[in-house]
């Protein structure tokens, strides 16, 4: 199944057409995509059984995030060897580092993004999972049942206020409006063959610039949930970055960071693409 945000209101993707859930039942359902989470397993037993109106067509840019407003974004850093090794650390023992992407700098997939001055404003290509039941305390292998499903996820890094100061300012670097980018819609996960197994790819003006596997992940979609939720609650819409593969503009000789007209592509396999454009 694949839900989106359309212009603030929750659909069904059905075809590649957009149902409007709050019409389609009647207001059982809010139209608020971040309020299904609320009623997750309800809402999946009703999409799955019932007789649906036909969609109609939309633009990938009148797309919002399919988590608008979560109360908790966990973002988690150095999370592959490749990319922790390029970043100049050893690969993570426990838990990698933890941060967050403060709300207001979600959007939706197809956006263009102010380059704060004076930046390095670089790009991470990521997977995103989004809690669709509260997890607390739950073991890995219980994990996925908790996850509502995955999205593209682009974790928007402004490295000279990220690297500033006497210990790193990810949460601020990494959460200038704009820089959090979620889409284009949320697929549930038993629509992947193995969703711990999944393509991400990146590229700057058609140049390819990361390329990694999600089975590459030092620890798992669901390992992530275990031993995060071993510390505090997850909440359903709560949504979790889960890391980048090595390719990042900081870890090249020479560094490359975004410029002015630059387009960002992000995909990850079995999900789409974001479209990101910067000006100055
Ligand atoms: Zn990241």
């Amino acid at each position: 199944m694949r839900i989106a945000n359309l212009s603030g209101r929750l659909v069904l993707l059905i075809d590649g057409r957009a149902v409007d859930v709050e019409k389609a039942s009647d207001g059982r359902f809010p139209a608020d995509p971040q309020a299904v989470y609320e009623q997750w397993e309800e809402f999946r037993s009703w999409a799955g059984a019932a007789d649906l109106p036909a969609g109609a067509p939309f633009e990938p840019a009148e797309l919002g995030s399919p988590a608008p407003a979560p109360r908790q974004t966990l973002a988690i850093g150095l999370n592959y060897r490749d990319h922790a090794a390029e970043s100049g650390f050893a690969a993570p023992e426990g838990l990698p580092p933890v941060f967050t992407k403060f709300v207001t700098s979600i959007t939706g997939p197809v956006t263009e993004v102010r380059l704060p001055a004076g930046g390095h404003t670089d790009w991470e290509v990521e997977l995103v999972a989004v809690i669709g039941r509260r997890a607390e305390g739950v073991r890995e292998a219980d994990a996925w049942s908790h996850v509502a499903g995955l999205a593209v996820g682009q974790d928007i890094s402004e490295r000279v206020a990220q690297l500033a100061g006497p210990a790193p300012q990810f949460s601020v670097g990494k959460s200038y409006p704009g820089f959090a980018p979620i889409g284009p819609w949320l697929v549930t996960p038993d629509e992947f063959d193995d969703p711990d197994d999944l393509e991400l790819r990146c590229a700057v003006n058609g140049e390819e610039v990361q390329k990694g596997r999600t089975r590459d992940l030092i620890v798992s979609v669901p390992a992530l949930i275990a031993r995060l939720s071993a510390v505090l609650p997850l909440l359903p819409g709560d949504v979790i970055f889960t890391g980048t593969p090595a390719g990042v503009g900081l870890g090249r000789d020479p560094q490359r960071f975004l410029a002015a007209g630059d387009e960002l592509v992000s995909g990850v396999e079995g999900i789409g693409e974001l479209r990101q454009t910067f000006v100055a």
